[in-house]
């Protein structure tokens, strides 16, 4: 490796402390953000690389036709005009960190990230795309829709880090961790991926001209399952943590599959 060309960037780095690369998809000026990078400062070295705007709900999606600019904001702190799955694939792969990270933590998501939205979420996309790169990574969101007290939920997160830090994940797991918007929380449980009960989540209007438009997304918090599942947990007020498993390879119906006898 040629030592010069990095020689600034090796000498500012800490290379004692864990290099920890912060991301979300709510964009680099979120408060989110930047709470959660200060509480894990007091874990590791902390790089942020997020996108340069809102990039909620574009799940796994990477650039692949046009090109990607860095721009530094502060030291160690990066906005990529992409989306969260670039910025992680930017930081690990690019030559703008001093070295690999060792954890990469991805939030904190402005709204929960519970059951079906962890296909969508750009919060968790950027763990999953951790988690590929072989990186033990955590997603984290705050409920709620305004009025975010981001410091209590990112000392959480630091604690989470700290742990896994020590003990690393199982292989290809990521942590989606919830957390409930009420002051009082109970504790912390261990959870299942919630099943949502869709509504009408396609709004129809009329725009001034006259024309149809449509809006997608609905407010709908009512959940299939039991107990165990990240709803319950978050509506009874407790953090919820959901081990996320990459595999979606779904082992019990290749069995069922096998008798349906497929030829070519
Ligand atoms: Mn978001």
């Amino acid at each position: 490796m040629d030592r010069t060309k990095n020689n600034k960037k090796a000498t500012e780095s800490n290379t004692d402390k864990p290099l920890i690369l912060v991301c979300n998809d709510d964009g680099i000026r979120s408060e989110g953000l930047s709470a959660l990078a200060l509480a894990l400062r007091r874990i590791g070295e902390v790089y942020v690389v997020a996108p340069d705007r809102e990039q909620s709900a574009v799940g796994h999606s990477l650039t692949l036709h046009r090109p990607l600019r860095f721009e530094e904001i502060a030291p160690k702190w990066y906005s990529v005009d992409g989306t969260p799955t670039d910025c992680v694939t930017l930081a690990v792969h690019g030559k703008v960190l001093p070295r690999r990270p060792t954890l990469v933590v991805s939030g904190i998501n402005k709204g929960a990230n519970l059951g079906e939205d962890v296909s969508y979420s750009g919060t968790v996309s950027a763990a999953m795309e951790g988690t590929l790169l072989g990186i033990p990574s955590i997603a984290i969101s705050l409920e709620g829709k305004r009025g975010f007290d981001f410091a209590p939920s990112a000392k959480f997160a630091a604690k989470v880090a700290s742990t896994v830090l020590k003990k690393n994940l199982p292989k290809d797991t990521l942590l989606n961790i919830n957390i409930p918007h009420q002051k009082k929380i109970k504790g912390v449980r261990l959870t299942s991926q919630g099943k949502r009960i869709y509504g009408d989540v396609v709004i129809e209007k009329e725009d001034p001209r006259g024309k149809k438009y449509y809006w997608i997304g609905g407010d709908m918090l009512r959940w299939e399952g039991g107990e165990d599942t990240d709803f319950a947990a978050i509506t009874k007020g407790y953090i919820s943590i959901t081990p996320i498993h990459l595999d979606m390879t779904n082992y019990s119906a290749i069995s069922e599959l096998q008798y349906w006898n497929f030829k070519v």
